[in-house]
């Protein structure tokens, strides 16, 4: 592409940023589309985030994902909120309209996008392992798409109980949330129709950890989902399929979330089977 004084800028900002697929992604994807637009990264330090937020408008830039650990940190520098970062309290792209800046979170738009590709709509037993950032946005939206229970397992008790609490105020009754304990996990895992790892256990470099002891009760029907793309078939994932469950990991996800981002930010359609393909290509290199 050629950058010129009308290339629209977009970001990621995070700290530490590590390895990122997302500047790969998008840039195919502006690429492919002929959009005079680049996605850039950038690691902002702790101290400087305000200052970050402020250079966004100061350089009328388009906007930027934002990763670990600004996600809650970022909110009071905006105008606005969508409906599911408000409630979510948590922010993963911010648009910038002429300096006025709206938060949106599209972990949990993702991700039900992502089970749409699979002809799937609904869940009536949710069991959800961890209960953090991602956990909150995937429950806001599994409570709106008519989810019966959505049971909550976490290794600090507290943090499942508020994540309970949040799946309460959205719909009354419809939440529990439990410490993370191996006989829970199996008892509640029989009557679930989609169970969904919600924590980093088992992502790259530490590919050997597992949050489950077993998927032996699971029922044949259900849906083993991990929100992990690191390696793309975890040891949760790998123990369901040796059950022949069906199973997600996180890649879909991360694409759609994705797709989402650069459909709020330029207005046009983005290439989604093209943008996976792009990531799907990255891993065998
Ligand atoms: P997070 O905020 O750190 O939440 C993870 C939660 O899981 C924490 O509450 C953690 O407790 C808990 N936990 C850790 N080990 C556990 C265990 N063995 N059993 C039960 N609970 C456990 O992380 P996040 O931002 O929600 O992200 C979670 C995962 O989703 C990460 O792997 C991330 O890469 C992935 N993710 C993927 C996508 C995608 O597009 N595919 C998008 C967002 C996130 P402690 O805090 O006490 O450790």
């Amino acid at each position: 592409m050629i950058i010129n004084s009308k290339t629209l800028v977009i970001g990621l900002i995070g700290h530490p940023l590590g390895h990122s697929l997302s500047p790969l992604m998008h840039n195919s994807a502006l690429d492919k589309l002929g959009l005079n637009c680049l996605y850039l990264p950038f690691d902002v330090a702790p101290n400087d985030l305000g200052e970050a937020v402020a250079g966004l408008k100061a350089l009328n830039m388009r906007g930027v994902n934002v990763t670990i650990p600004y996600k809650k940190a970022v909110i009071q520098y905006l105008d606005e909120l969508s409906p599911e970062a408000q409630a979510c309290g948590a922010v993963n792209l911010i648009k910038n309209d002429h300096g006025y800046l709206t938060g949106f979170n599209t972990d949990g738009r993702g991700f039900m996008a992502s089970l749409r590709e699979e002809g799937i709509s609904s869940f009536k037993q949710v069991l959800i392992i961890g209960a953090g950032g991602a956990a909150h946005s995937l429950v806001y939206e599994l409570t709106q798409s008519g989810a019966e229970q959505i049971n909550i397992l976490d290794i600090d008790h507290d943090k499942a109980l508020e994540l309970a609490s949040f799946v309460n105020q959205l719909q009354k009754g419809k939440g529990t949330g439990a410490k993370m304990d191996d006989e829970l996990f199996i008892t509640l895992s029989q009557k679930a129709d989609l169970i969904v790892n919600c924590t980093p256990v088992g992502m790259s470099p530490h590919n050997e950890g597992i949050p489950v002891t077993s998927l032996n009760k699971v029922h044949s029907e259900a849906l083993v989902y991990d929100l992990i793309y690191n390696p793309l078939t975890t040891r949760f994932l790998a123990m369901a399929q040796e059950r022949n469950l069906k199973t997600i990991n996180g890649l879909s996800m991360l694409v759609h979330q994705g797709a989402l981002t650069l459909e709020i930010l330029t207005g046009v359609k983005p290439p989604v089977a093209f943008m996976k393909e792009v990531l799907l290509n990255s891993y065998s290199k």
